[in-house]
């Protein structure tokens, strides 16, 4: 019987309906490509820093990270926190070329983009770029595929103008500061191209900020932005939040 069953559903429900995080089969579902399962695993952002958009606790406010360091974004926004679904999809998503994920990310970022600026004009949407020998390793460029989607379904056009002119080793064990150092002169974009634009720069994923805002910063001071807002699928949590929370895993051991 479940054998029938199964084929019945085959007829009725071809392949398009499996979920690329869990394998499973699906009728309907809220995103193209996740089911309803899965979807669940995503940590929304219910509270977030009012200008870089971490995940906050309980109020939203500036977090103690932008009380110390200024940026050259205007604001920042995500989807969710870089937790479970969302870091699963990004992760195989990145460094498995599972790149029909960018559908389901693009929707999401639709979403966000919705939610959090849809009463922003926004001139053109901008790729944070990688450099020439990442994307000759990894084939694509993760956060082109998702600009270039956002601007299919939003009709705001996109440029791949900036361009990733250095590259240099990970950065994760580095601190914003010495970030920023490192990132100078890592980006290059043509003077005055988006001269008074609003502009959309889009990323995978929000870290230390210190990569988007050394583009915000030549977005405006060479390329002759007027606003530059940054949207991304994933965030981290706020310094006060990560504290909280390692203090709460502490008291459990
Ligand atoms: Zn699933
Ligand atoms: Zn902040």
């Amino acid at each position: 019987m479940m054998g029938l069953l199964a084929k019945i559903f085959d007829i009725l429900y071809p392949e398009t309906n499996i979920c690329l995080n869990c394998g499973r089969k699906y009728l309907f579902s809220e995103l193209r490509s996740i089911c309803d399962y899965c979807l669940g695993y995503v940590e929304f952002l219910e509270f977030y820093c009012i200008h870089c958009g971490r995940a906050m606790d309980e109020v939203e406010e500036l977090c103690s990270f932008c009380h110390e360091h200024v940026s050259a974004f205007d604001l920042a926004r995500s989807v969710g926190v870089y937790d479970g679904l969302l870091k699963n999809l990004i992760l195989k998503f990145k460094y498995e070329g599972c790149q029909e994920l960018s559908r389901p990310l693009v929707e999401l970022l639709a979403i966000a983009f919705e939610e959090h600026y849809f009463h922003a004009k926004v001139d053109r949407i901008v790729s944070v770029p990688i450099h020439a020998t990442r994307l000759q390793e990894r084939g694509f460029n993760q956060a082109e595929l998702l600009a270039g989607g956002l601007a299919l379904k939003t009709g705001i056009p996109l440029s791949t103008a900036v361009k990733r002119i250095k590259e240099q080793a990970p950065l994760y064990n580095y601190a914003y500061q010495e970030r920023k150092e490192l990132l100078k002169n890592s980006f290059s974009v043509e003077d005055g191209i988006f001269a008074g634009e609003n502009i959309l720069l889009v990323d995978d994923i929000f870290t230390t900020g210190a990569t988007t805002s050394e583009i915000s910063r030549l977005l405006k001071d060479k390329a002759g932005a007027k606003e530059v807002r940054v949207l991304t699928v994933a965030t981290v949590a706020a310094p006060e939040r990560t504290m909280k929370l390692g203090m709460v895993i502490n008291k459990k051991i």
